[in-house]
């Protein structure tokens, strides 16, 4: 064994003791630190590759001296760019925990791991109220959760067609048609990755201030597709104003024309949690197959999001991975080798696994509908002041306003001058063509204190621009 392995395994407490002691106070300092790190403009990329290695502690010490201060603060309660979860200490646990047993997660027999997984993707299902014929797995996050959804509706398509597309590939047949209202960005990419193509996408007409389609729309270009199969990806919580689609409506339609729906609830599903919400999910038992991200407002670390399907049998045709020294490939929940896109899979199921069982129905409801209120309380502090306006309603967990005086200049400064500040971070978008900045409240340390700190830095930070 070379010498320095050989002293690190001998050190090996003492490596642990140090990532503990500098995890602790991350993790302790996360409301003081800036919500988000701004690089220097002279970052240095090159490190030179040492011959002997410096060891673990080392190494240790010269990450926390050159690069710790520009680790994010987004774990913590006020950093509410895109849509970002922190992490609770039942999962973060449990997170170090998977590296510590650094299992396989692809197969049953030599590990608990599957059937851990097997367990968390059902207690996630007994959270959200989904069907309990639904069969899921973990994959790294919404983004992969929606090409296997893509995955598994080209296989589907080709079935319609007679053809075995995981065998044969797309080659020959026609184009499939897929429609969506306000689809997220990764669905694009799903399309370009699954060999759909990104152009196959035709965005429907949305409900007049809404980001919701409008179904009498896709009602009328399944009636022009004359029976010919093709794809609906519907929004479950878009990202900008947390619009549904009506999946009920949606769903009415399936007794009617031949498509796949696949529903991409990255957040919005989490939602589902809380009694008072859950009603905005409804439908969605229609759905062939379904996204959820577990590292946004679950909480759990990166990397995790779920895909649930019915259509099990599908996913074995897209999925499976034939050798003579692993097992057959046959459609059990959790024979994950044949049903995931990876074959060796990270023990990602842990923290879910353990969050879920720390904080129950309650604790998930009671986070969903406090990030709601906070979001409404900031909503309504900023109504109230006559330097802002919000762009949208507050409808669940995002908040999308802009300067009173419609100022984009303005607008793009003051997120900079906030970021530099490192009170909140908040990130640009664009509704309805215009600028605008969006808050998204995902964190379980987030509350009311942290609104009326982040309003107070942006009126401030307005007033001396
Ligand atoms: C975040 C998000 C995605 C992509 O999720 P990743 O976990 O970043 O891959 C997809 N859809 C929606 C609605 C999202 O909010």
């Amino acid at each position: 064994m070379h010498t320095t392995l050989r002293s690190d395994l001998v050190d090996l407490d003492s490596i642990l003791d140090r990532a503990h002691a500098m995890a602790s106070a991350h993790l302790h300092g996360l409301p003081h630190r800036p919500a988000a790190a701004t690089l220097p403009a002279d970052f240095e990329s090159y490190t030179e590759l040492p011959t002997q290695g410096l060891g673990a502690l080392k190494t240790l010490q010269r990450f926390e001296r050159d690069w710790e201060k520009q680790i994010s603060g987004s774990a913590g309660p006020r950093y509410f760019g895109f849509v970002t979860g922190g992490t609770t200490p039942a999962a973060l646990a449990a997170d170090w925990l998977v590296a510590s047993y650094d299992q396989n997660a692809q197969r049953n027999g030599d590990t608990c791991a599957a059937s851990i997984e097997l367990q968390a993707v059902d207690l996630l299902r007994q959270l959200l109220h989904w069907p309990k014929q639904w069969t899921g797995l973990c994959v790294t996050g919404a983004t992969m959760a929606n090409y296997v959804g893509m995955a598994l509706a080209r296989q589907w398509y080709g079935r319609q067609h007679g053809r075995d597309i995981a065998d044969e590939g797309v080659w020959g047949l026609p184009p499939v048609a897929v429609f969506a209202g306000a689809a997220h960005s990764s669905t694009h990419k799903a399309l370009s990755m699954a060999g759909i193509g990104r152009k196959q996408l035709q965005s429907l007409p949305l409900l007049d201030g809404r980001e919701a389609m409008d179904v009498s729309a896709l009602e009328r270009e399944l009636i022009l597709r004359n029976g010919e199969p093709c794809i609906v990806v519907a929004s479950a919580g878009t990202v900008n104003t947390v619009d549904f689609d009506d999946l009920v409506a949606i769903g009415a339609l399936k007794s009617r024309f031949p498509f796949w729906l696949h529903v991409d609830a990255a957040f919005g599903g989490i939602a589902a949690a809380s009694e008072r919400h859950r009603h905005l999910l409804a439908g969605i038992e229609a759905a062939d197959s379904v996204t959820v991200d577990a590292h946004k407002w679950l909480n759990v670390p990166y990397d995790c999001a779920l895909v649930y399907t019915p259509h099990i049998a599908l996913q074995l045709e897209v999925f499976q991975n034939q050798s003579p020294y692993l097992n057959a490939p046959r459609a059990v929940p959790d024979n994950y080798l044949h049903l995931a896109p990876e074959n060796s899979r990270r023990f990602r199921a842990l923290p879910l696994w353990m969050t879920l069982l720390a904080y129950g129905r309650e604790g998930h409801a009671e986070l969903v509908e406090r990030n709601c209120a906070s979001a409404q309380l900031l909503g309504r502090l900023l109504e109230s002041d006559p330097l802002f306006k919000l762009a949208a309603p507050v409808r669940l967990n995002v908040v999308c306003f802009a300067l009173a005086n419609d100022d984009a200049g303005a607008l793009r400064r003051l997120q900079q001058a906030l970021h530099l500040d490192g009170t909140a971070f908040l990130s640009l978008s664009v509704l309805d063509g215009r600028p605008i900045l969006r808050a998204a409240l995902c964190n379980w340390r987030t509350t009311d204190a942290d609104m009326e700190q982040t309003f107070n830095t942006l009126r401030r930070l307005t007033l001396s621009a």
